[in-house]
């Protein structure tokens, strides 16, 4: 079994599951339906829009557990996207749901040399500078992480899932 720290987020609604933090509850439902285990969840935080864009993000963090290797689960995570109506868009516009690896209890994907360009990479590779990634994964470890600066708790983290 693998486990990750996966990180959510939403800035638009749905026209079922309604506002950002009703599409990342049932995201988090449809992990499930994949056979995608979730283990602990963060709670769902809001977080302002970074630039012109609009509306501010719900943004939340799971620990799951899953035989799928980083690029298996990759595709499944695409494929729930596209049933929430994601569409292939503009990066960083906004979206009805994003779901990133950010650690993988493997530690690094590819597990030789660096990914090209637009291909996948764990940890994710902009995970110690998003604020909006490093809070909900701290929500899944309070004990041992709250409070830590970014770049330790990226440390931590990784050692954490290896
Ligand atoms: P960012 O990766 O900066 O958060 P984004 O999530 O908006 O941007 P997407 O359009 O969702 O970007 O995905 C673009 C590509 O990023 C995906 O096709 C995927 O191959 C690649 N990618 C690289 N590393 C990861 C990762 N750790 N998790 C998810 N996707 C990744
Ligand atoms: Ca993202
Ligand atoms: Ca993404």
């Amino acid at each position: 079994m693998q486990l990750y720290a996966l990180a959510l987020g939403s800035n638009r609604r749905h026209h079922r599951h309604g506002g950002p933090a009703g599409v990342l509850a049932a995201a988090t439902e449809a992990l499930a339906a994949h056979g995608v285990r979730v283990i602990a969840r963060s709670r769902i935080r809001a977080t302002p829009a970074l630039g012109p864009a609009g509306r501010g993000f719900a943004n939340a963090a799971l620990l799951v557990e899953t035989p799928l290797d980083p690029p298996a689960l990759l595709a499944v995570l695409k494929r729930i996207e596209r049933d929430f109506g994601r569409r292939p868009g503009r990066r960083w516009g906004p979206r009805v749901l994003d779901i990133d690896i950010a650690l993988w209890s493997g530690g690094r994907w590819p597990q030789r040399g660096r990914a090209a360009p637009g291909r996948l990479s764990v940890p994710h590779a902009a995970l110690a500078e998003r604020s909006f990634v490093l809070d909900p994964l701290s929500d899944l470890f309070p004990q041992r992480f709250g409070g830590m600066h970014p770049r330790a708790l990226r440390h931590r983290l990784s050692g954490l899932l290896n």
